[in-house]
């Protein structure tokens, strides 16, 4: 299939760009959006943005300090307007320009001030990220849920009308995203979505299912992106790669042309398991046929970008959006993923009552595939681990002869926090009891904390949703983080945080893995489900191997990830 323009053109390994120096540190080169103000000439629109700002930023402090913040104390941080309206900082906050702006930091508290709480912010967006995020932001406002365009697009496709756009949709297509299985897998899918919908411009449109609107603020500036529940085609949760609409019936038609014409929507299934006609899909340059379909509907578990990275249509677009290839998701989630104040509040109270004050921390999460009892093997992964990698001291099992001094709090020893998230507390309870009954070899003192232990995973439920992002969150604002190889809640974690990981291998057998862990080449997720094929001599290959910068990864011998080629 697509034999025509991007398809068969080789990839080249070009050396990328690399991003200008990180957004807190570098020189006036990043010019920061003004979107308020248009057409203006760079230096005017500069001086004027200086002045609205000057003028604004008082009354927009005023305002927010009289009517009060719902949102919880910070403990001693500076309220995000302040650090945005205080001139060294305000770059921080705005995440190098990633984030647009004057949105209500009252309704979306972490949208700003999620930068507060991260040492490493060492990724910063170069300038083409920033530009063409808010063209999409443009591009959702212009078509999103109470425009005239989505009311006639949602039309034609509720009267199931051909499915090639007319002359008054005003160039908006849609991708409706229906993410499905836990938060960790919804969250990969999101951002991948997100980046198809802006290489391909189209607007994003979220499935909201059961708790999505309760863990995730708007992410786009006067609209939104969840699903209006009048949308047409309904249970979208049980459509499958099956489906006469689907992408995978219509690579193997005759004319794709003419029958995506003739559909009123096509469905991308992308589940990990998907067939080799869905992951045709991976090779698609939307150009031949699919640009024609004004509705795109896709269900996927997982985190896709890799794929993308394989598909020489997307090459040049994607090394200029992305010159290091292993700050894709941290930028992506960064941009998208905010938590709601309810999510926030539990993040920051755990973070400023049990993480803040420690001279280090350290994430260990434990996701376990084989049920949700306690296992033996996995404490012992997890100490030896922590033990050969030396992120954790080790243990003095006698107790010393002499007790030491106390100490002075200026000579205090340095303290650790371990944060460990899991669905059953039995191995925090361990660990924990191993720091309390001996003393450490180095003198260091280890706190270790969990959050909250579930029990059993309740996928949808609102409250279980928001423990597992507020976890998910927290493990990101460690210093160094273990994760437990095949899990996407450990991806989110580490990725969000911006930190290659210590993998844990996944068992098999019940036994502890030998090695039991190995540092990830990167923070990137891995995608599951990659596919097996060679978008440009159409035919199967080795997809691990095609560029340096899309490999295999650690935990998944078949999974691919990116990765930033030295
Ligand atoms: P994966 O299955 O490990 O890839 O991660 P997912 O996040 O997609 O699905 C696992 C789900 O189980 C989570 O979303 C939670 O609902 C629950 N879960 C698993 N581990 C934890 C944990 O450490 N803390 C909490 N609160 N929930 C968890």
């Amino acid at each position: 299939m697509n034999s025509e323009g991007g398809i068969g053109a080789g990839i080249t390994n070009r050396p990328s760009q690399q991003c200008s120096a990180p957004a807190a540190e570098d020189g006036d080169d990043y010019e920061r959006p003004c979107p308020w103000i248009p057409g203006k000439k760079k230096k005017k629109k500069k001086i004027t943005c200086l002045a609205i700002c000057l003028i604004a930023s008082p009354i927009l402090i005023l305002l927010v300090s009289r009517r009060g913040s719902p949102f919880p104390s910070m403990s001693g941080w500076a309220s995000p307007s302040r650090m945005y309206a205080s001139k060294g900082s305000k770059r921080d906050v705005l995440m190098g320009g990633l984030l647009v702006p004057g949105l209500d930091e009252r309704t979306c508290a972490s949208r700003y001030s999620s930068a507060m709480y991260r040492k490493n912010t060492a990724r910063s967006p170069c300038r083409h990220l920033v530009k063409r995020l808010r063209e999409q932001e443009a591009l959702q406002r212009r078509c999103g849920p109470g425009t005239a365009a989505y009311w006639r697009a949602a039309e034609r496709l509720g009267s199931r009308r051909n499915g090639t756009a007319g002359a008054d949709d005003e160039g908006c297509k849609y991708l409706v995203l229906v993410p499905y299985r836990g938060l960790g897998n919804r969250m990969l899918a999101m951002a991948s979505a997100f980046l198809y919908a802006m290489l391909t411009g189209r607007a994003l449109l979220v499935d909201r299912g059961e708790s999505l609107a309760d863990l995730f603020c708007e992410p786009f500036p006067g609209t939104s992106w969840l699903l209006p529940p009048e949308f047409p085609i309904k249970n979208l949760q049980d459509l499958t790669g099956e489906a006469p609409e689907s992408y995978r019936n219509l690579v193997q038609s005759d004319r794709p042309a003419t029958s995506v014409s003739e559909l009123p929507y096509v469905f991308v299934d992308l589940d990990h398991g998907c067939t080799y006609h869905d992951k045709l899909f991976y090779c698609d340059d939307e150009r031949h046929f699919l640009h024609r379909a004004p509705w795109l509907l896709m269900r996927t578990d997982g985190y896709f970008p890799p794929a993308l990275f394989l598909n020489p249509a997307y090459q040049d677009e994607l090394d200029r959006l992305f010159p290091r290839k292993d700050s894709v998701f941290y930028l992506l989630a960064h941009y998208l993923l905010h938590p709601t104040n309810k999510v926030w509040g539990l993040i920051t109270r755990f973070y400023d009552s049990y993480l803040r004050d420690s001279d280090e921390r350290l994430g260990i999460q434990v996701r376990v595939f084989d049920g949700d009892t306690p296992f033996k093997h996995i404490l012992d992964q997890i100490t030896a681990c922590t033990s050969q990698e030396r992120l954790l001291p080790e243990v003095v099992e006698q107790e010393p002869s002499s007790f030491p001094a106390p100490v002075a709090a200026a000579t205090a020893a340095r303290s650790k926090a371990v944060l460990m998230t899991g669905l059953n507390s039995w191995y925090y309870d361990n660990i924990r009891s191993r720091y309390w009954q001996s003393p450490t070899a180095t003198g260091e003192v280890v706190r270790v904390h969990q959050p909250s232990h579930e029990e059993h995973q309740l996928s949808g439920s609102t409250t279980h949703d928001m423990k597992a992002m507020a976890e998910m969150y927290l493990l990101s604002m460690t210093d160094a983080i273990v994760t437990s190889g095949w899990s996407t809640f450990g991806y989110v974690g580490h990725g969000l945080g911006g930190l290659s990981p210590w993998v844990m291998f996944k068992p098999e057998n019940l036994t502890t893995p030998d090695p039991p862990c190995r540092r990830a080449v990167s923070m990137e997720p891995c995608l599951h489900g990659p596919p097996f094929y060679d978008c440009r001599v159409k035919r199967g290959a080795d997809t691990g191997k095609l560029v340096p910068h899309v490999r295999h990864c650690e935990d998944m011998s078949w999974g691919l990830k990116l990765v930033h080629p030295e």
